[in-house]
């Protein structure tokens, strides 16, 4: 299988250190406020890929770390630690923010049939790994203090930039004009961060009490559960030039390699072809789209249909666009599920579709390629069982619940009052248990009722005489 690595800017052929079990750090969210969607397209992607290495027979060790400390209000060490500020916007502890918001972004993952990770850390618990991180890099001369804390000094790490391809001077212009004038680069970076006494998240370190910086996190977590060298990394093409660029330089400065073998980056998700944004009221979530409506899989399917690395345009139009796309194929998905099963279709067709799947999950995962093959499959003119089965196969990697699929309350239907429909439900059972003779009676009852009972793929449907 290929995927495209970030530091090598093109398609590489995936080997993983392990034989059988592929090792994948994924940064996850930082938990003081709802994720919004475009948060969760960063971790459809990250589901995208645990299903296709799984579909590969890998077995799996991701890692999603929590952010629950360091993250600050900017990226470049500027400002209040998330968490902090809104505890003292809400009155709330940091950790009962942490706890309240992770718990609804496991929500949405489940909503949006995203596999859990196998471990998910909280940075708070790995302190200790963080400073022993830090100590290495500062007894190693890459590290300095200042007044204010501990700071990578880049002009010590020769590959600063390599990933993001951007040169130093590329880099300061990108910066935003220091304040911090103890830092001997522009672009260096805070490894700890002293913290003043009212501080509410702070822990004892060789230079007194302080916190962690963000990025150290991801990189003494990953190597905590994955070691010094691991596969993949994953994140949003807007941690390449900061986050990543900062977490290759404090890892391979302390290991004296790479940790990382494959970067893997997804693309953003703009709303009405812009940035996401709190004043205009567009930062979407999971619990917005439910409550107009949608299904949280419509707007997966949204995102399948565009490569990771596209831009993917959010609009309410392209929702609804999706959301009947996914209905179409489903019932696609539900002709053959219904179909005689003593139908059969040539293998060579069946091995034809199967062919071209694999090869676009494999091509860097191109889901929307893959798409296009399930569709055909769906649409098919002869409707079998063993099509069916090959898209239950195409689903591993979807996750669209195709085996759900069901004929749709038929809108026709007559109002059935709760009398009839408990008689037709003890027909029912009564079926179930080969108790004709208590069938028949409940169907002769019925009938007296001017109604008939047919047995229909998807269940009984009651028809009334005189509407025939
Ligand atoms: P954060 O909680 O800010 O650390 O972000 C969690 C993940 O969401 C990261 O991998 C980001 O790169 C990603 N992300 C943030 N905004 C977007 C967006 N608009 N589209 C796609 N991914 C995003
Ligand atoms: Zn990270």
């Amino acid at each position: 299988m290929k995927l495209y690595n970030t530091l090598t800017r093109q398609k590489e052929e995936f080997k993983p250190i392990n034989d059988d079990t592929v090792s994948i750090y994924t940064c996850g969210p930082t938990v003081y406020q709802y994720a919004h969607i475009g948060n969760m397209r960063a971790y459809i992607f990250m589901d995208i890929l645990r299903r296709v290495l799984k579909y590969n027979g890998y077995h799996l060790k991701n890692v999603m770390n929590i952010t629950d400390v360091g993250h600050l209000v900017s990226d470049s060490d500027e400002g209040e630690d998330k968490m902090v500020k809104t505890s003292r916007q809400t009155q709330k502890s940091p950790w009962e923010i942490a706890e309240y918001y992770t718990g609804i972004f496991m929500n949405d993952l489940q909503e949006l049939n995203i596999g859990k990770p196998e471990y998910i850390p909280k940075a708070t618990e790995h302190i200790a790994e963080m400073l022993e991180f830090v100590e290495g890099l500062v007894d190693k001369g890459y590290a300095y203090e200042t007044s204010d804390g501990i700071y990578f000094d880049i002009m010590k790490f020769e590959g600063y930039g390599k990933l993001s391809g951007l040169d130093l001077e590329g880099q300061i212009a990108g910066a935003r004009v220091d304040v911090n004038e103890e830092k001997r680069h522009p672009a260096d970076f805070a490894l700890w961060k002293k913290a003043p006494k009212e501080h509410i998240m702070q822990w004892p370190s060789r230079w007194g009490m302080g916190y962690p910086g963000w990025h150290i996190e991801c990189s003494a977590m990953g190597r905590k559960y994955l070691g010094d060298e691991f596969d993949i990394h994953t994140g949003g093409v807007d941690h390449i030039p900061v986050h990543h660029e900062n977490e290759i330089a404090q890892s391979e400065a302390l290991l004296g390699k790479p940790a990382v073998h494959y970067w893997l980056h997804g693309e953003f998700l703009l709303v009405d072809n812009g940035k996401m944004s709190k004043s205009l009221g567009t930062t979407y979530t999971v619990a917005d789209l439910k409550e107009k409506g949608f299904s949280p899989l419509a707007y997966r399917y949204m995102c399948l249909n565009a490569n990771y690395r596209s831009k993917l345009n959010f609009t309410w139009d392209g929702l609804k666009a999706a959301q009947t796309a996914l209905d179409r194929l489903l019932e696609g998905v539900l002709a053959h599920k219904t179909a005689d099963p003593q139908v059969r279709i040539d293998e060579g067709t069946i091995k034809g579709f199967e062919t071209e799947f694999e090869a676009a999950i494999n091509d860097d995962l191109n889901i929307p390629r893959a798409m296009g093959v399930a569709w055909n499959a769906a649409r098919y003119g002869t409707k079998s069982q063993e099509l069916y089965k090959l898209l239950l196969k195409m689903d591993s990697i979807f996750g669209l619940d195709f085996e759900k699929a069901q004929a749709k309350a038929d809108e026709s239907a007559p109002d059935i009052s709760p009398e009839i429909q408990e008689l037709v439900n003890l027909r029912q059972q009564a079926r179930k248990d080969k108790n004709w003779k208590q069938a028949d009676e409940i169907r002769d009852k019925l009938s007296q009722m001017g109604i008939t009972v047919e047995d229909t793929p998807q269940g009984p449907k009651v028809v009334f005489k005189d509407s025939k």
